[in-house]
């Protein structure tokens, strides 16, 4: 058994080996540490190997799924190995020591599972596959739990921003590939071939050619490849669910990348999970695809007007008809989730109550198509969706006529086909329900003919149907010739047989074993037809959760009092009353209420410096504004009394922080890698928010960077910029930054009390209140008496000096930037010098000289 075993785990690798035996399946070895420590099961011993006790543990099989469940989640895959034969079959095969053939039947990864009880209804499942191609990365993922199927290029150093969108939970890629830090699945090289990528592609999709799916470039299709074949490894050569891919190109959405994403928690909260998230805060949807697609619209918010305005249109219609939003979210509340369901089915993963899911589906998405059609001044977008809510007539009738109303997860006991839809099917069922009349009749004359009024036919799972009487009646049927055989005493029963009982329970036992055969054919079939409409299911599951994300968008817009904001081309941000939707709700529910602030930038006064005491309300300010633009870029309405947004093409969101230590670098580090992204990449089109950019540092570095970035992105990069800082000095960049702007959070000294308004207004922040927020977290008033007296001290320093800012109002602008051509310049003289222009070739050379020109005017 141990050779067959160690054969089995070489083949699952560094996946933990799920060794089937009877009614468990066990772990050995390491694998059995591994999963005691994390299922919190105990670890005992078998045997031993190599002089040593083999560590075990097992879970039972009919539970194996919660297990399987809390491994996936702790980061482990899982390659099942099953019994392939039965034990007689095994015993035919090699006589009575044989050993049961076992085989690996499937890997339980992450990205692969279609189980109903191992996903999240409400997130999608993502499994991406990542390859690099001649200085191009290509990303193909799909969510095989619904089909839906994705490939895109980006360059390399996007390549964190794609995948941090996509949230996958399992990431495949080449085992020659730098992952830094991230945990991929490795996978031979060989199998990301962009050739045998689009052969694959063809090939699951029945098609000569991919010319009619969209255009996909070599990185794309080598990176599909590399993920068909991971799917066909984990399956076992059975593919699952994938619909036909979808090139995503370029611009279509607003880029973010994943700092970005991090900060402004949009799914997930800064501590973890969903509580606390944008997503948590809007999400009113009624079904779990709805949940789905909302995720992914505020994971990739739109960059095209029309786009956007077409989800806006659909959002007021909805938005502005309180009561045909509610009877419409009623119906869609009771729709059950049409796209998981096929991709269990077409997974072979699925069960007959699948089938029913499906059917019910389909008439309920039918029947709301038919609803919203009675409705008038339909937008664009719905009238796109309602051809796809109808038109599985042929299929839903099938389906009604072949499975009974509420069929169970459980195929392999029968029962779910429904009466009438197979006639020998309905004969083999009479034949076992005479049957069991028969029995129950044979009862009855059995009582009369042995005068036993106890005596009763029973069934179970060993005996089968027996004949059962107390002991003290025994006696009476062992008599010889009285039809009776003996076939067990318990400790207050005897338990017989008869010829005649024998024969029905045959019966039944044959009958039912028929009609089980032809439940499973009927099964087949049946999943078979529904397979093969699989893409029109799919289109259906997708227009119904785009209605149910719209008319969530509406329920959310209804109850905050939220409006449509107005998308335009250029440049400018003017949120009117603006509110930010997590901390709004958090304040209310402690009873108080969120102070709406405004926002007013243009190409004239496109960057707004924000001062004013700690917890004033700053950083809330700078995140609320690029969440009203994000939410309005994902096609919803926005907590606001009004709304003017210029299309935003990036989006940065950058926390100068002290105490976050990312990846192991310092967090000064951090904050300068990232601050750098933005001035690289933040064009006159981006949005960004720098909240105490410089804190990480000492004052005066820390002022210098803030004072030279801020005068970067002003003069450079041109894009809206909200910068929140503490450092009054920064004010003084007022007289030399035309577009810039000073404003501050307000606050009030009141009985020596700090009062906090959380209100905007315009001009420099007049003092910090640092002392004052110190008392307010109940410093001791000692401390607080000494460190007045220090304040007062620099505060009398900094007026007869002048101040940490004195002289920088002269600097001329730029004046770094001039220096930094000049070091430039030298580089270009240290080249040269180092250079052995005898060892060049002339090709070389040209080439160098190329180079050294670009260098120059890049500069
Ligand atoms: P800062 O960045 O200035 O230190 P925060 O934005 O972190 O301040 O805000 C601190 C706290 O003040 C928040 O947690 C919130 O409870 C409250 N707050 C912020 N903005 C508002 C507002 N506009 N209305 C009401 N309370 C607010």
């Amino acid at each position: 058994m141990m050779a067959q075993y160690l054969a089995l785990k070489a083949e699952a690798g560094e996946c933990l080996l799920f060794y089937r035996m009877g009614d468990f399946f066990e772990l050995f070895f390491d694998d059995a540490r591994r999963a005691a420590g994390v299922l919190d099961i105990a670890l005992t011993s078998r045997g031993a190997h190599d002089g040593a006790p083999v560590p075990m543990c097992g879970v039972p099989v009919h539970s194996a799924e919660a297990y399987l469940a809390r491994l996936i989640r702790a980061g482990l895959r899982v390659a099942i190995a099953e019994q392939v034969e039965s034990p007689e079959d095994a015993k035919r095969r090699a006589g009575s020591k044989a050993l049961v053939k076992r085989d690996i039947v499937r890997f339980v990864t992450a990205g692969t599972l279609t189980e109903e009880a191992l996903l999240n209804p409400r997130r999608a499942n993502v499994l991406a596959s990542v390859c690099e191609v001649r200085e191009a990365c290509g990303i193909a993922w799909c969510d095989i739990s619904t089909g839906r199927m994705e490939l895109e290029e980006c360059l390399p150093g996007d390549l964190g921003a794609a995948l941090s969108r996509l949230c996958a939970s399992e990431v495949v890629a080449p085992d020659d590939w730098d992952a830094g830090g991230r945990a991929t699945a490795s996978r031979p090289r060989a199998e990301f071939g962009s050739e045998a990528g689009e052969t694959r592609l063809k090939a699951v999709h029945g098609v000569a050619t991919l010319d009619g799916f969209g255009q996909f470039t070599r990185a794309m299709l080598a990176a599909a490849g590399g993920l068909i074949a991971y799917l066909d490894h984990a399956g076992r050569g059975k593919l699952p669910l994938l619909l036909p891919p979808v090139a995503r190109t370029g611009a279509t959405h607003l880029a973010m990348d994943e700092a970005t994403r991090a900060s402004l928690e949009i799914l997930e909260a800064q501590s973890g999970g969903r509580a606390g998230s944008l997503l948590a805060s809007i999400d009113r949807c009624v079904t779990g695809a709805g949940a789905r697609l909302l995720a992914e619209d505020l994971a990739a918010p739109l960059a095209s007007k029309r786009m956007i305005d077409e989800r806006l249109a659909f959002v007021r219609w909805l938005h502005d008809d309180p009561l045909l939003r509610a009877e419409l979210r009623d119906r869609l509340r009771s729709l059950s989730d049409i796209g998981r369901a096929l991709g269990r089915l077409v997974a072979e993963r699925g069960s007959p109550r699948d089938l029913g899911q499906i059917r019910d589906g389909l008439v309920e998405a039918r029947a709301i198509g038919e609803m919203l059609r009675g409705t008038s001044d339909r937008p664009p977008l719905l009238e796109d969706l309602l051809p796809s809510l109808r038109g599985h007539g042929a299929l839903t009738d099938l389906l009604s006529l072949a499975i009974v109303p509420s069929p169970s997860t459980e195929r392999t006991n029968g029962g779910f086909i429904a009466a009438g839809y197979d006639a020998s099917l309905d004969e083999l069922r009479d034949v076992s329900s005479n049957a069991r009349r028969a029995i129950a009749a044979l009862e009855a004359r059995y009582r009369d003919e042995t005068g036993i009024t106890a005596l009763k036919i029973k069934h179970n799972g060993v005996l089968g149907y027996f004949i059962e009487v107390p002991s003290r009646h025994a006696d009476r049927l062992m008599a010889p010739d009285c039809g009776f055989t003996h076939r067990q005493t318990m400790a207050n029963a005897a338990r017989f047989n008869s010829l005649t009982l024998h024969e029905e329970a045959s019966r039944i036992a044959e009958a039912g074993g028929r009609a089980l055969v032809a439940e499973e054919a009927h099964f087949e079939e049946l999943v078979a037809k529904i397979a093969s409409a699989r893409e029109a299911i799919a289109r259906t599951a997708a227009a119904v959760a785009r209605i149910d994300a719209a008319a969530g968008q509406a329920e959310r817009a209804a109850e905050g009092g939220w409006c449509r904001p107005e998308i335009v081309e250029e440049p400018c941000l003017d949120i009117r009353d603006g509110r930010h939707p997590v901390v709004e709700a958090a304040l209310a529910k402690l009873g108080d209420r969120f102070v709406a602030n405004d926002c007013v930038l243009g190409s004239d006064d496109r960057l707004w410096l924000i001062g004013g005491p700690n917890m004033g309300g700053k950083s809330t300010f700078l995140r609320q504004n690029a969440l009203i633009v994000l939410l309005a870029q994902a096609g919803g309405f926005v907590p606001a009394a009004a709304a003017r947004i210029g299309l935003v093409d990036r989006l940065f969101s950058r926390v100068g922080a002290s105490d976050n230590l990312a990846r192991g670098r310092s967090t000064f580090m951090v904050e300068m890698v990232e601050t750098a992204a933005i001035l690289a990449q933040a064009s006159e089109r981006s949005f960004v928010i720098l909240d105490e950019v410089g804190r990480g540092t000492s004052t005066y570095d820390g002022l210098a960077l803030a004072w030279a970035v801020a005068e970067a992105i002003h003069s450079g990069n041109r894009c809206r910029c909200l910068f929140a800082t503490h450092y009054h000095e920064l004010a003084r960049l007022a007289e030399t930054c035309p577009a810039l702007s000073l404003h501050h959070v307000r606050a009030r000294e009141w009985k020596k009390d700090l009062v906090l308004l959380h209100e905007l207004a315009d001009g420099p922040a007049d003092r910090s209140y640092g002392l004052a927020v110190a008392r307010l977290a109940g410093v001791p008033p000692g401390v607080l008496a000494r460190a007045r007296q220090i304040l007062d001290k620099l505060e009398k320093g900094r007026v007869e000096t002048g101040g940490l800012a004195a002289g920088l109002g002269e600097l001329p602008l730029f004046a770094a930037a001039a220096q930094v051509t000049e070091d430039h310049r030298d580089t270009l003289r240290q080249q040269l010098q180092s250079l052995d222009i005898d060892a060049l070739s002339p090709r070389e050379a040209l080439s160098l000289l190329y180079k050294m020109k670009q260098a120059v005017a890049e500069t």
